[in-house]
Order: structure tokens, then C-alpha cells, then sequence
């Protein structure tokens, strides 16, 4: 079994030394079966012990210190927290900051983790977008808040998403479909629908001037690549969860 844990990054990112980012896969770690191998996520029913140990291997391998770390209460909000300083933040799927040495970090199995970064300005966010935070704009407004409080021009800030539950894989009933604009839903069967999340995450970013240029896509579907990524759709209570990182080095 291959215990260094294998992370993705985004090419439009990768380019500038000073930051540091990533999105990790199920492939390395310690976890047992069915949360195989690299799950980070500590509210799942994995042994506790197992998560941390991936945690280690997470954060080792890109060289982050675990006191530097900040950990959103993840509740399907559009609650954006600009933090300054380490630690949990309650009730909140997105954080902004301009602090150095301190990083971001999002935990998704199927809902759109997003990264941001104004390499102008210097200012880093991540964004944990399901249904429900799209719903809610939650992109948009994070984008926005950044503009607001940080001065960041638009045309200047570079996005990755990152892997989440495709079209193709995501049937919603009518109930939820009300929230979402008819562009991206597509009739599926009797009082269903299939939802383009990933289409509506880039239109909310492109609505705040993003350039599409800009927009680097893992278009991976969490649902259909079962030894790459966890999914709950999939795999309900046997999910384990994969996490994101964002932060700047000085
Ligand atoms: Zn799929």
C-alpha cells in the first residue's frame, strides 16, 4: 500500500513560488476500507487516529505547519470569514485572507472546494460550494468581499475548482431545482432534474468580472472516479472526505 498521500494542483496557480496550494485524492494514507486510504475528514465514523495520521501526511508533504492551519465549520452556508490567525472558524464555507504563513483549508466529497488567489494584491480564499452555497451565491460573494475589503481587482484573480459531483451524476428534485437558473438544468424523468453546479460556480464567477481565462477546472466527476475520490452521493455514511489547501508563504 502506497502511504505518501498523491495531491493535484492547478497549472494557473502552480506558477507563483510563493503560494502554496493543493487538493487531495483517496490514493496514500492510512485509513482501513471503506474509507481507503487518504480520507482527512474527523467527522466521518474512520478511526480518528487514522485521520489524523493522514492529516500528518497531508500537511507534511506540502510542508505546512499544523498550527498554521485554519478549519471552517462547514454547514452548506454563504458565510465568508476574512481571518487573520490559525485555528476553527464556526459556521462559515468560506474564508479570505491576506495573512502570510497561514492556510486555508476546505474538506468536500462532491460539493465544488474553490480556490482563489490575487497574485496583485496578495490575498487568498477557498470556498466550499455545494447546492446549497450556490444556491446562495456563495462565490459570488466571496469574490466580492475580496473587491470590498481587500481591493482586489477582478481581472486580476485566478480561480481553481476543484473535483465535485458532475451534470451527468447529479439528479435533484424539483425543489431544489427552484433555486437554480434554467441554463443549468436539464429535465431528468418525472419531477427530476440533472444540475450543472460546476457551470453555475463559473457563471457566479464571471458575473463578478473573473476572466474565464482564469478559471481552471477539474472536471473530474467525485461520483463516477470511485478509486480517486470519496463521494457522498456515492457512498453516503462510508464516504471519507478529501481537502483543499490555500496559503501564502513570505
Ligand atoms: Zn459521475
Amino acid at each position: 500500500m502506497q502511504i505518501q498521500p498523491v495531491l493535484k494542483k492547478f497549472a494557473l496557480l502552480n506558477q507563483y513560488p510563493s503560494l502554496i496550494h493543493a487538493f487531495s485524492t483517496r490514493k496514500g494514507g492510512v485509513s482501513d476500507p471503506p474509507f481507503h486510504y487518504l480520507n482527512l475528514g474527523l467527522s466521518t465514523a474512520d478511526d480518528p487516529e487514522r485521520v489524523k495520521a493522514n492529516r500528518r501526511l497531508f500537511f507534511e508533504a506540502l510542508n505546512i505547519k499544523e498550527d498554521r492551519l485554519v478549519f471552517p465549520q462547514q454547514v452548506h452556508s454563504a458565510n465568508i470569514q476574512i481571518v487573520k490567525k490559525a485555528g476553527v472558524v464556526a459556521e462559515c464555507d468560506a474564508l479570505i485572507t491576506d495573512t502570510p504563513n497561514l492556510f486555508l483549508t476546505v474538506q468536500t466529497a462532491d460539493c465544488f472546494p474553490v480556490f482563489v488567489y490575487d497574485p496583485q494584491n496578495k490575498v487568498t480564499a477557498v470556498i466550499h460550494s455545494g447546492w446549497r452555497g450556490t444556491a446562495q451565491n456563495i462565490v459570488g460573494k466571496t469574490i466580492r468581499a475580496m473587491r470590498e475589503t481587500f481591493r482586489c481587482a477582478p481581472q486580476n484573480i485566478l480561480v481553481g475548482i476543484g473535483p465535485g459531483v458532475q451534470k451527468s451524476c447529479y439528479q435533484i428534485d424539483e425543489k431544489t431545482a427552484q433555486y437554480f437558473d434554467k441554463q443549468f438544468l436539464s429535465p431528468d424523468g418525472p419531477g427530476h432534474f440533472k444540475l450543472d453546479l460546476l457551470e453555475a460556480i463559473v457563471l457566479q464567477l464571471t458575473e463578478q468580472g473573473v476572466l474565464l481565462e482564469h478559471i481552471e477546472r477539474d472536471a473530474t466527476c467525485t461520483h463516477c472516479a470511485t478509486d480517486e475520490y470519496f463521494s457522498y452521493r456515492r457512498d453516503g455514511n462510508y464516504s471519507g472526505r478529501m481537502m483543499g489547501v490555500i496559503g501564502m508563504v513570505k
